[in-house]
C-alpha cells in the first residue's frame, strides 16, 4: 500500500526511529489492518534514509513510500488520503 509522508513538527503520526523526526501519514487505503501491516515498511524506509551521508537524512518535502516517480501530490496516497499539499 502506498503512503505519503509529510514532515511535520506539529502532531505527527509516526516518528523516525533514528532521529525522532515526525511525519504525518496519508494512506492510500483507510483500512486499519492494512495500515498496521504497512507501518513496518515506513519505519524501515525512514531508517534507510539514514544510510546515506548528508546533513538532513529525510526529504524536506512530502514523499511516498514505496518510492513514487511522479509528483507526490498526484500519488494515490495523496489523493485518496486527502493530503493538502
Ligand atoms: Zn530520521
Amino acid at each position: 500500500m502506498q503512503v505519503l509522508c509529510k514532515p511535520t513538527d506539529a502532531t505527527p503520526d509516526v516518528h523516525c526511529p533514528m532521529c525522532g523526526q515526525g511525519f504525518l501519514l496519508y494512506w492510500e487505503r483507510s483500512s486499519r489492518d492494512q495500515q498496521d501491516d504497512t507501518l513496518p515498511n515506513i519505519l524501515q524506509a525512514l531508517r534507510e534514509h539514514h544510510s546515506y551521508p548528508g546533513l538532513s537524512p529525510h526529504p524536506g518535502a512530502p514523499f511516498n513510500i514505496p518510492n513514487w516517480t511522479g509528483l507526490p501530490q498526484f500519488s494515490a496516497a495523496a489523493l485518496l488520503g486527502g493530503a493538502a499539499l
